[in-house]
């Protein structure tokens, strides 16, 4: 069973992961814990050069083939082969972000990801996306207390690319049963709790 955890930055996916996977380990499940870009050498790599651009940064189309590439690895060598044992997989981020970075505030298309993500990772989508939504409002406060020297992220503190990511992450959503928005304005329990009551039905398979 695959969940993918996606939403913006600062909206608490990683610690929501962290929660979720001592829960569902708690409860019995073996359950490999991951993250993109990354989760295997390769990715891991090739985060880096995304993390670390070189001087003017890449373009679009090299960042979504880049996004693209370190999932195809991450796929093929780790989530796949943990799938197809029986596993469950928690994945901090995955095709969704593309959607909503690339695609959606970066104006690359939706159809062009899907290609990529089709071409790359055979097109494999989580059973479940759980996407975080927290008001700007809240979003900007935490990326502010943030480390000040962190300088991984892209689209920087910017508020409007943060704006059209989110809006990006809400329009996928629409009509797609698989992605469950999470309000995850409130503190960390509190949204896990929201978490676990969303993945209810599911456990109980
Ligand atoms: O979630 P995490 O902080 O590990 O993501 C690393 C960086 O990559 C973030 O700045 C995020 O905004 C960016 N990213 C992106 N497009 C994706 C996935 C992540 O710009 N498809
Ligand atoms: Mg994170």
């Amino acid at each position: 069973f695959f969940i993918a955890l996606e939403g913006g930055e600062g909206t608490g996916k990683t610690t929501q992961a962290g929660l979720l996977v001592e829960a569902l380990r708690g409860a019995g499940q073996d359950v490999v814990h991951t993250r993109e870009p990354g989760g295997t050498e390769g990715a891991e790599a090739i985060r880096k050069l995304l993390l670390d651009p070189p001087a003017g940064g890449w373009g679009i189309r090299a960042e979504a083939l880049l996004f693209a590439a370190a999932r195809a690895d991450h796929v093929d060598k780790l989530i796949g082969p943990a799938l197809a044992a029986g596993k469950w997989v928690v994945c901090d981020r995955f095709i969704d972000s593309s959607r909503a970075y690339q695609g959606h505030a970066g104006s690359l298309g939706d159809e062009l990801i899907r290609q990529l993500h089709l071409a790359g990772s055979t097109g494999l989508r989580p059973d479940v996306t759980l996407l975080f939504d927290v008001s700007d409002v809240n979003v900007a406060e935490r990326l502010m207390s943030r480390d000040r020297g962190r300088s991984d992220a892209i689209g920087g503190r910017d508020p409007a690319f943060h704006a059209r990511v989110r809006e990006g992450f809400r329009n996928l959503a629409d009509g797609d049963d698989s992605v469950i928005i999470i309000d995850g304005n409130g503190a960390p329990e509190l949204v896990h709790r929201s978490v676990m009551a969303a993945l209810k039905p599911f456990l109980e398979e």
